[in-house]
Order: C-alpha cells, then sequence, then structure tokens
C-alpha cells in the first residue's frame, strides 16, 4: 500500500477519526467574512461552542468594495441554511431574485448583515478582535513528535481587543477564514516594495488627503465625481479589480480628467483577460470583453509616449492611456502641489527560446510622472505571520493550500461546479485547523463563494465525524 492510501489524511470522515470531537467541543473561527458568517452558523447548529473573531466590523473586507458590481447572482451568493436562519429571525425578510446581479452593498444588506444578526452567528460574534497568533498549545513547528500527538494538542489563539489590550484562549478546532484582501501584494517590480511604498503606507494613517487619494479598490467615481474632473489617475495592476477601475472611470465622462493604466506583464493580440467559451457568468465576460477591446484601442507602445502625451506633443491626445510591462519603481507624495511622483519602469519581455544569438536586450526605461490619485489593483497575498507556527502546506507560486491543487490542476478554468471537491482535500497536517475561503486559493483569481460554502460543509464532516454529513441536503426548510 502507498503512504497516501494508508494516511489518516486520506481517510473519509468517520465517528473514531482522530480528529472528530463530541460536543461540546469549541471551535475558533478566524474573520468575520462571509465564508466566517456560514461556519459560524453551521457549527451553532450543529452544537458546538463558537466564537467568531472579527478585527473589523462584520464583512469588513466586502464593506470596501461594497460599491462594486459582482459576477455571480445571488443564487450563488448563499446558503439555504443562512437563508432559513434569516427567514426563522425576520419571517418578512425580503431575499432578491436568485438571478440578481448585484453589487456588494447589496449583498450585505440582503444577506450578510442579516446573517450577523441571527441569533446563532451573534451569539458567537466578537467584532473588533484581531487576532494575532494560532497555534498548538504545547508544541511548536520544529518538535518533532508523532503527528497523532500534534492532533491531539489543542490550539492557543491570542488575539487584540480595541484598546490593544492582549489575550489567548484555548480551543479544539481552528477555521481560519481571514481571507487575504487586506494583504496588498507590493507595487514593484517582481514582487518587490517600491521604493517609497512602505512609508507612504505610514503616513496615508496620518494624512487624510493622502488616504482619500491613494485607493485599493476601484474608487467610488459616481458618488464623487468633484474628485475626478481634472485629476490625472494611475491605475497599476493586471487584477479584475483593475478592469473595473478604468471601467467604472470611463462611465463618468469626464472632460478633462486623464487616466494611465500599467500593466505589469506582456498582452496578448485579444488584449489581457482571458474570455471563457459560453462563460456561464455573464457580468464576468462583460467586464473582460469590455477591458480587452479598451486596453486594445488605448495601448500606448512606450511610456516615451506617455511623456510626449503628457507634454503635449502627441496630435492624437487620448484621455486613456495603456502602458504594458511596466511597474512602479518609486513613489513619494508631495505634499505641495498635492500629488505623488511616480517612477514608471518598462521593461522588454522577451522569449529567449527564440532570440537570435546575436540579440541585444534593449535596456529598461523609466521617466517619473506625476498623479492625482493610485489606485493599487495588483491582487492579494495571504498573511503567512498569523498562523506560522502551525504546518500548512501551500504552493510556493500561488500559495494556494497544497492540498488543493491537485484538483484545481485537473479541473482548469471555471470553477463553478465543485462537485469534484472532496473532503480530503479541505484538510491540512494539523487535523483540526481548516483554511476556508478565499485564503485557501491564496494568490489564485478564481475563488468563488461556492467553493467555500462546499469547505464549510466539508470541515464539518471531519469535526463531527461523519461523511455524508451535509445540513444544505438533509434539513427541509
Ligand atoms: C470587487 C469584488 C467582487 C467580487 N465578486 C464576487 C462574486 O461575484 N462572486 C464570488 O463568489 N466572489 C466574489 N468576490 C470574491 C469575494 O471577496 C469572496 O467571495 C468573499 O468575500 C470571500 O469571503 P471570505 O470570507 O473568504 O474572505 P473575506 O471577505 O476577505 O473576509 C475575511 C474576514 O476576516 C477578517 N480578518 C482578517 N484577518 C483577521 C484577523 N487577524 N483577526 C480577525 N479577523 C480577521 C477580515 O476583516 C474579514 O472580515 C469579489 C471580490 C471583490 C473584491
Amino acid at each position: 500500500m502507498s503512504q497516501e492510501q494508508t494516511s489518516p489524511l486520506h481517510d473519509h470522515p468517520h465517528a473514531d477519526h482522530p480528529i472528530a470531537l463530541e460536543f461540546p467541543a469549541t471551535i475558533a473561527v478566524i474573520g468575520g467574512g462571509p465564508i466566517g458568517l456560514e461556519a459560524t452558523l453551521y457549527g451553532r447548529f450543529l452544537g458546538y461552542e463558537v466564537t467568531l473573531f472579527e478585527q473589523g466590523e462584520v464583512a469588513d473586507n466586502v464593506r470596501q468594495w461594497q460599491h462594486c458590481p459582482m459576477w455571480t447572482p445571488f443564487q450563488l451568493l448563499h446558503s439555504r441554511l443562512g437563508r432559513m436562519a434569516i427567514t426563522t429571525q425576520n419571517p418578512q425578510h425580503v431575499f432578491p431574485e436568485l438571478h440578481h446581479e448585484q453589487t456588494g452593498e447589496e449583498w450585505l444588506r440582503h444577506y450578510l448583515l442579516p446573517l450577523a444578526e441571527t441569533d446563532l452567528v451573534a451569539k458567537s460574534l466578537r467584532s473588533r478582535h484581531r487576532v494575532l497568533s494560532v497555534s498548538r498549545c504545547h508544541y511548536s513547528k520544529h518538535q518533532t513528535v508523532p503527528l497523532q500527538s500534534r492532533w491531539q494538542d489543542g490550539f492557543v489563539v491570542v488575539w487584540q481587543d480595541a484598546t490593544g489590550a492582549e489575550h489567548r484562549d484555548t480551543f479544539d478546532f481552528v477555521l481560519d477564514t481571514s481571507g487575504t484582501f487586506h494583504q496588498q501584494l507590493p507595487w514593484g517590480a517582481g514582487g518587490s516594495p517600491a521604493l517609497g511604498e512602505s512609508q507612504l503606507l505610514t503616513d496615508r494613517g496620518q494624512d487624510p488627503v493622502l488616504r482619500k487619494r491613494l485607493h485599493f479598490v476601484a474608487p467610488n467615481f459616481a458618488a464623487n465625481r468633484g474628485d475626478w474632473e481634472d485629476a490625472r489617475v494611475l491605475v497599476i495592476g493586471d487584477s479584475p479589480q483593475a478592469a473595473q477601475t478604468v471601467i467604472q472611470w470611463k462611465s463618468i465622462n469626464s472632460d478633462r480628467g486623464q487616466l494611465t493604466w500599467a500593466i505589469p506583464q506582456s498582452l496578448t493580440q485579444t488584449g489581457l483577460y482571458p474570455i471563457i467559451a459560453n462563460d456561464p457568468l455573464p457580468a464576468r465576460m462583460r467586464l473582460f470583453e469590455t477591458a480587452n477591446a479598451l486596453i486594445l484601442r488605448h495601448q500606448t507602445p512606450s511610456i516615451a509616449e506617455l511623456v510626449s502625451h503628457r507634454e503635449g506633443n502627441s496630435a492624437s491626445l487620448s484621455k486613456i492611456q495603456v502602458v504594458a510591462n511596466t511597474n512602479l519603481s518609486t513613489i513619494q507624495w508631495q505634499a505641495e502641489p498635492k500629488c505623488f511622483q511616480v517612477g514608471l519602469l518598462q521593461w522588454h519581455d522577451v522569449a529567449w527560446d527564440s532570440v537570435p544569438e546575436d540579440y541585444e536586450e534593449p535596456d529598461d526605461v523609466e521617466t517619473t510622472l506625476a498623479f492625482d490619485h493610485v489606485v493599487i489593483a495588483l491582487g492579494h497575498r495571504v498573511d503567512e505571520g498569523l498562523t506560522r507556527e502551525l504546518i500548512v502546506p501551500r504552493c510556493p507560486q500561488s500559495e494556494a493550500l497544497q492540498s488543493l491543487l491537485g484538483p484545481l490542476l485537473a479541473h482548469p478554468g471555471d470553477r463553478l461546479d465543485f462537485q469534484f471537491l472532496e473532503p480530503r482535500w479541505t484538510m491540512t497536517p494539523e487535523g483540526r485547523y481548516f483554511v476556508l475561503g478565499a485564503k485557501s486559493f491564496g494568490r489564485l483569481p478564481n475563488y468563488f463563494y461556492r467553493l467555500g460554502l462546499q469547505q464549510v460543509r466539508d470541515a464539518f464532516r471531519w469535526i463531527v465525524g461523519r461523511a455524508t454529513l451535509d445540513l444544505e441536503q438533509t434539513l427541509r426548510f
């Protein structure tokens, strides 16, 4: 028998499995975002003692992008259990139509906040409780002990309250639903910080003007049109958020504003974003098609041409300029006049396997330009510090959970149909520690909420020790 077949990690959940526990076991859920709320409800419904730690307010990350449109309709943005809990609490509550395409604000108002207010969830919720660390109660990561010993050890969660005071509590299980949204990728080339970046992040806390001008999600252009009339805007990134920012900026149709979109990778003949054949999500297809068309129309060959645009030497001054293979090299906030001085570095992407022997690689080109607003839309990464003392294997490239990689690679492309996932793919070597929701995908872009719901179900199969447990299917409501 191979090691894989004999390893308890690959068993199916059953009552005698060494991690399953009878009531009243205690569970810490870290992060009161959408999946943390769902996991808390599931655990409370089954009778576990659940503590839900949220560093800010409920669904803090969704609040930050709430004005943005979403891709998936309401049908894929709620659980039947959540719907039942809300209806039990308030029989008059009106849910959106299943096919309704909504904004983050509508998701919050119609589903997430009512879910947080249900008795089962509200009693567990600890807002403004920031978790600083999760570890085993007794064993450090480097100590050589049998896996079974680690599995029988509890967890210590160290957390900070709103006054800054620190506390510790112990739990039998930890469900890590802390997401990645608050961990922006660094802004410079190759994933290093741009010079001046960390200073800017520190100063942002004290300077309200700087705070208004430096953005990490598509700004709410429509709500503050006046701010954008004459503004010179820089968008840096290749994430869907970058596309959304540029399209929303264009829709306010500013006469005098200028937008530069720096894309840190090469373009293809069709633009940047891959179009999925027969995309089941029309909102995503519209976003990517519009963005690709816009990129091809406004592509500016080099940053030298961009400078020429700025100096008014170009006959066809476009309101949007798109520059590929471009990163931030430096960034500084200038107090008077209030604007950013940004160093842009453009490099040449070379297919080294097909260049002639005498090929001479052109030098990178760098220039400094002034911008009134900067939007960082590069994507997010995992906060590894939180669980540094736990054994959590991740893909070194994508930072997705190692256990998820096999199924994700075997089912590339769209992942709206998650029937291929199995409970063993939620497991980590820590046994009673699970990573659920956006964090389990690391830097991979196409995580969907519906997958998180399936992960919640699968984690509780291990916790309860019953391979067929599925409240969504067995409860009748
Ligand atoms: C503009 C936009 C549109 C999107 N549209 C869709 C869509 O249409 N469909 C879809 O399925 N997904 C969509 N997503 C992805 C969406 O973010 C996820 O589906 C969902 O929000 C992820 O939920 P989560 O609970 O895993 O993580 P998050 O929403 O990131 O929640 C994590 C929570 O943990 C808290 N937290 C973090 N660290 C700590 C700590 N140390 N201590 C305590 N609390 C902590 C945070 O404050 C936060 O509340 C979209 C994302 C964006 C940005």
